[in-house]
């Protein structure tokens, strides 16, 4: 008999690893490199597809939001997923949910205060998917900052039994991370990119050694602002708890945005990482052709 002392231990003896990517569907390169880098970990790869009503402040938004579960399977089959795990509402919620799972501290600045609920929401449906299909590992986007934050807490704080890997941003090719939202863009489409643009000008700044958020702040609301996007924030916060900082010190941080383009509402970020004495901006992946999303 095994004598188990830990979570992992006891956890250990569940048989192959699973690596989840949990989804809101219409699927683009961002997700299906979350699956890439699932595959490359080993074991059943399961995505879920859920649009998740709990996490949406607005009702127009959660309407709005694209769907086409056939394409969807389409691509997710050929990128190499074992399962598709596509549950009705009845599935996810029975009963409306007298339990909700609230992520305290992380959750108060930047998409907390613009989107109120909408992490409890998150952290909700997240808590349920670990809790329902008990995966090994379960892969990220960092385009998510905030989000990847609360989750890797609300898995320590709840000392969930799951690994979780972070993946890089995939941007299309002028910048403009990748968003299953971007569909909706039409005439914004190309004025959307100032975002990037200033962010990257913002990463750029730091790696020749500026430290100061309110300078790396500007940079972002001021290549906004010429492309007539409507900012709701800028700011700068630590990587882990989400804490907004004035300065970059030694820890890792993410720039983070939100913006609106038409009705649209884009988020974005790039991470500072401290490297060598310095810092190193990760920007993500740019596609070099144009993204799937509008294939069809
Ligand atoms: P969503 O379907 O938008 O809820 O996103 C599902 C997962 O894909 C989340 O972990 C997101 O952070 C991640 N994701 C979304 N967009 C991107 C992107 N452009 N690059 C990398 N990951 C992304």
């Amino acid at each position: 008999m095994r004598i188990a002392r830990t979570f992992a231990d006891a956890r250990d003896a569940m048989g192959v690893p699973t690596a989840l990517v949990p989804t809101m569907g219409y699927v683009h390169e961002g997700h299906l490199s979350l699956v890439e880098a699932a595959r490359a970990g080993g074991g059943t790869v399961v995505v879920s597809l859920f649009v998740n009503p709990l996490q949406f402040d607005s009702g127009d938004d959660l309407a709005a939001y694209p769907r086409d579960i056939e394409r969807d399977a389409a691509l997710l089959e050929s990128a190499g997923a074992d399962v598709l795990f596509a549950p009705s509402l009845d599935e996810m919620y029975p009963d409306a949910p007298a339990t909700r799972v609230t992520v305290d501290a992380l959750t108060r600045g930047m998409e907390g205060v613009y989107r109120p609920g909408h992490f409890e929401g998150v952290a909700t449906v997240v808590t349920k998917l670990l809790g329902g299909l008990q995966p090994h590992r379960a892969h990220f986007g960092r385009k998510d900052a905030q989000q990847l934050a609360v989750v890797q807490r609300l898995v320590s704080d709840l000392s969930l039994p799951v690994e979780i890997v972070p993946g890089p941003t995939v941007r299309e090719s002028d910048g403009l991370a990748l968003s299953s939202r971007n569909v909706r863009l039409g005439g914004h489409r190309t004025r959307a990119a100032a975002l990037a643009a200033g962010l990257f000008a913002a990463a750029d700044a730091v790696e020749e050694g500026e430290r100061d958020a309110a300078v790396l702040e500007t940079l972002v609301t001021d290549s906004c602002a010429k492309a007539d996007l409507r900012v709701d924030y800028v700011e700068l916060a630590d990587a882990g708890d989400v804490i907004r900082l004035l300065w970059l010190k030694s820890r890792a941080a993410f720039l983070a945005a939100a913006v609106w383009a038409g009705d649209v509402r884009l988020i974005d970020n790039v991470w500072l990482v401290p490297d060598n004495g310095g810092f190193r901006a990760e920007r993500g992946r740019l596609l070099k052709q144009p993204s799937l999303l509008y294939e069809r």
